[in-house]
């Protein structure tokens, strides 16, 4: 009989010599605890569903077959989605557990030596995030300080860096702005790799780059439907020409969205008219709020094209544990990037919650040291 081989005895690696760098020096993704806190710090939508609609759920989760695997392609989900989005014909959707798969899925898939992925700064910091994860070197060209695009050095940049993948999110997070139709066409042109509009917060701007798909060869779109009122969900899609995306689909993990993800998001965009709703009721209160925000003493607000108000404040990161203290929890971005010096962030919310937000922070400001 033989005996087995002796092996050497080996040291068990530690985090620290067996991980990637790229991985050790990341900061994780943080999300404030806020339990028993009025929440407005990651744009959801305040309103439940209605009682009918809910019941409907409860019906098909009793029935959702869970010993099976979802369908993989989410068919009848993206029937659901071209009708309830007003996806172009001819165009092919690709769907992720949350955009911020999307994201993921986009960057692994352009990440050849030598490529680039690029944004604007300050922009959501999933685009950096997922880049630097991949080992892929970002570049983020500053906005102007009243966050407008600038675009000389944004063309520059593509022009000197020639970017594989480009994000650009529309509105911007966390500003809150559009940027300027022309410009961004402009620059969609100048790239020569893909171009990914991301309109995570399409329901409240009234402006999409949907028409444009296969006008721009290299132009994506991409939404979620977190924002609209289904976070818990997670369910993103990314719409444009297959020839893109039959590639990104290789690289989809098989079962990506699950079955009640499915069947939830199916029946409720059934009932798309219930989001639009619940979206012009906060897109109504956006301009309620952002007007007695900006009458209060000391506070720029920002233009806002979302279901957030970004705004200015001496003493902000005193602001912000002025309203925590008080139970509202907002989102503070001081010290997130030069640009948003002295910034908050707000999530517009029902009347209600607005003016407990409103009353935290006039309270806040009046103890403020
Ligand atoms: C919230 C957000 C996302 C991520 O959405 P999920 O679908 O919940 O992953 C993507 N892009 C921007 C700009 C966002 O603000």
């Amino acid at each position: 009989m033989k005996t087995a081989p002796k092996l050497a005895q080996v040291v068990p690696a530690a985090p620290e010599t067996l991980l990637r760098p790229e991985v050790l020096a990341m900061a994780a993704y943080h999300v404030a605890d806020s339990r028993g806190m009025v929440k407005l710090d990651a744009m959801e939508n305040p309103y439940p569903l209605p009682a009918g609609l809910r019941a409907e759920l409860a019906a098909l989760a009793a029935d959702a077959a869970l010993n099976r695997y979802p369908d993989p392609a989410g068919s009848r989900l993206k029937e659901r989605l071209r009708g309830a989005m007003g996806i172009p014909a001819g165009m092919d959707l690709l769907l992720g557990n949350g955009s911020d798969e999307i994201i993921q899925v986009l960057t692994l898939a352009v990440a050849n030596p030598g490529a680039v992925v690029m944004s604007v700064e300050p922009s959501f910091v999933m685009y950096r995030m997922l880049a630097l994860a991949a080992g892929i070197p970002y570049v983020g060209v500053p906005l102007k300080a009243d966050f407008t695009l600038d675009g000389e050095a944004l063309l520059r940049a593509i022009d000197s860096h020639r970017p594989a993948l480009l994000w650009l999110a529309y509105p911007n997070n966390p500003t809150g702005n559009l940027f300027d139709r022309g410009l961004l066409e402009r620059i969609i042109e100048a790239v020569p790799g893909i171009v990914v509009i991301d309109e995570a917060y399409h329901a409240f701007a009234g402006s999409s780059f949907l028409p444009l798909l296969g006008r721009h060869p290299n132009l994506l779109v991409m939404r979620t439907l977190s924002k609209l009122g289904l976070a818990g969900l997670r369910l993103g899609f990314l719409a444009g020409p297959s020839a893109w995306l039959k590639q990104f689909d290789k690289l989809r993990l098989p079962y990506n969205v699950n079955v009640l993800s499915q069947v939830f998001c199916e029946a409720v965009l059934a009932h798309r008219e219930v989001l639009d709703a619940q979206a012009a009721a906060i897109v109504e209160a956006r301009s309620a709020l952002a007007s007695e925000l900006g009458r209060m003493p000391g506070v720029t607000v920002f233009p806002s094209a979302a279901n957030f108000l970004l705004f200015r404040v001496a003493g902000a990161p005193a602001v912000f544990a002025g309203l925590k203290a008080r139970g509202v929890l907002i989102k503070n971005l001081s010290g997130a990037h030069h640009l948003l010096a002295d910034c908050l962030r707000v999530t517009v919310s029902t009347p209600a919650e607005n003016r407990l937000f409103l009353d935290a922070l006039a309270a806040s400001l009046d103890s403020r040291t």
